[in-house]
């Protein structure tokens, strides 16, 4: 099953050219996680071929300009589109005001609904069957939230030849087994899932930063991510300047990876200052060789872990 992290906007506070302001995309299963909202986001979707009308759950990690102002824009492309389906929004305090205005003043009819989730608490923010979405406050200027998608361990892998020695029949009774699900055998013999399966699999795992200064708790937060997506506002020589505003350098984003033994780091909220930001990279590959600067319309793949 294909978890893909597409990045439709890697720029910091605001755009430029090449760069669209923060948003990430998970396509997952047939449902779409969006972290962050930034201006013009519903063209940076239509660009990268995402839908207006599949399941949608949108986290916005804080309530500056560049983070949350795609919203009006995309709910207006969805009502025009006719969406039905609802859409989920989570996101700090501010989140529900902010929508509720939008509703009141911009004069549109909105064809599906909106369910909001103003996130007062770390933890768990979202439980689904198959993953969680959690949240950790960061520290930005203004109250903001890290997240972390986790997706649940899998089952173990079947063995169809243990199941037959065992004298289950195929059918109906192995899809039992591969659901958790011991059976009884006509014999009256029970068979447990562990009987005829390995140890279950874990499942994958991607943090986003939000803006963020370094902070204690993060590491353990982002531990042994597959992707570890970070705040790199501004290169190591400006630490002083980045710190004032609430944001992270390459080489604080690389220690923060390495701490965490996360499999890959991507840096983003590139500011405009950079229009060529290899000197990001070479920062964060000092410190974390597996890393890569976000670029807009720049998909990964997540595979399952081996083990
Ligand atoms: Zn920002
Ligand atoms: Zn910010």
């Amino acid at each position: 099953m294909s978890l893909k992290v597409i990045f439709l906007g890697t720029a910091g506070s605001i755009p430029t050219s090449k760069r669209s302001l923060p948003a990430i995309l998970i396509k997952r299963k047939g449902e779409q996680i969006m972290f962050d909202c930034g201006e013009g986001v519903q063209r940076q979707m239509i660009m990268a071929g995402a839908s207006f009308h599949r399941e949608t759950k949108v986290f916005v990690t804080h309530m500056h300009g560049d983070h949350v102002l795609g919203l009006p824009g995309l709910m207006q492309t969805m009502a025009l589109l006719d969406r039905n389906k609802p859409i989920e929004v989570y996101g700090p305090i501010g989140i529900k005001k902010f929508v509720r205005c939008i509703r009141e003043t911009v004069q549109f009819a909105l064809t599906f609904p909106i369910e909001i989730h103003e996130i007062r608490k770390a933890g768990v923010v979202c439980e689904e069957p198959e993953y969680t979405v959690q949240a950790i406050w960061a520290n930005h200027v203004i109250p903001s939230l890290a997240y972390a998608l986790v997706e649940k361990p899998r089952p173990g892998k079947f063995y169809p030849e243990k199941a037959k020695a065992l004298g289950v029949a195929e059918g109906p009774l192995w899809s039992q087994l591969q659901h958790g699900r011991k059976v009884t055998l006509p014999s009256g013999k029970i068979v447990k899932p562990e009987d005829v399966m390995g140890p279950p699999r874990p499942g994958r795992k991607v943090v986003y930063t939000g803006d963020t200064r370094p902070f204690e708790g993060l590491a353990d937060f982002t531990a042994e991510a597959d992707l570890l997506i970070h705040d790199a506002t501004l290169d190591d020589d400006l630490a002083e300047r980045a710190y004032e505003d609430g944001h992270s350098t390459p080489s604080q984003a690389a220690e923060n990876a390495k701490k965490a033994r996360v499999k890959q780091l991507v840096l983003t909220h590139i500011s405009a200052r950079y229009e060529d930001p290899r000197v990001l990279l070479k920062q964060a590959k000092k410190i974390f060789k597996n890393t890569q600067i976000a670029e807009d319309f720049m998909e990964i793949e997540i595979p399952f872990r081996e083990s």
